[in-house]
């Protein structure tokens, strides 16, 4: 799916109000996805002057909500936000830095998986997280002999 789109005219589609920090914290996601709410505050205000962290908290839940962005938060990590919302794709994640990365649903549909016991629940979702190594930190591993 592609985000390439106005934020204004998103936000416009989702019933929000179109403001400035609004504009500035979709466009922050969308130029470095997967970014955490420090780095996106950084970037708010690079191109606004003064934002408040809170400010910026309370726009990222807002066009959460809204559909807007999603939050994913991996084990051990801040909060991590991307506009690239309603496709069920998964994520790598490197163990070592960090890093996020997308990959597409396994199967192209939610949930791609199905529990091995239902035990009742009408099931919509499955959060798929693939932990690992990343190429540039297998590369600064010490050979391994195996
Ligand atoms: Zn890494
Ligand atoms: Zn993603």
């Amino acid at each position: 799916m592609r985000h390439d789109i106005d934020p204004k005219a998103q936000l416009r589609t989702a019933g929000l109000r179109v403001t400035a920090p609004r504009v500035a914290v979709l466009n922050a996601v969308a130029a470095d996805p997967h970014s955490d709410a420090d780095h996106i505050a950084a970037a708010v205000r690079d191109e606004l002057g003064s934002v408040s962290t809170q400010a910026v908290y309370d726009v990222l839940k807002a066009c959460t909500a809204a559909g807007l962005l999603r939050r994913i938060e991996p084990a051990g990590s801040a909060a991590r936000y991307e506009a690239r919302t309603g496709d069920n794709h998964h994520h790598l994640v490197c163990r070592s830095c960090g890093t996020v990365v997308d990959v597409d649903c396994v199967v192209g549909e939610a949930p791609c998986l199905t529990p091995s016991q239902t035990h009742g629940f009408a099931v919509d979702e499955a959060e798929v997280v693939f932990w690992g190594l990343c190429a540039s930190c297998r590369r600064d591993a010490p050979v391994d002999a195996t």
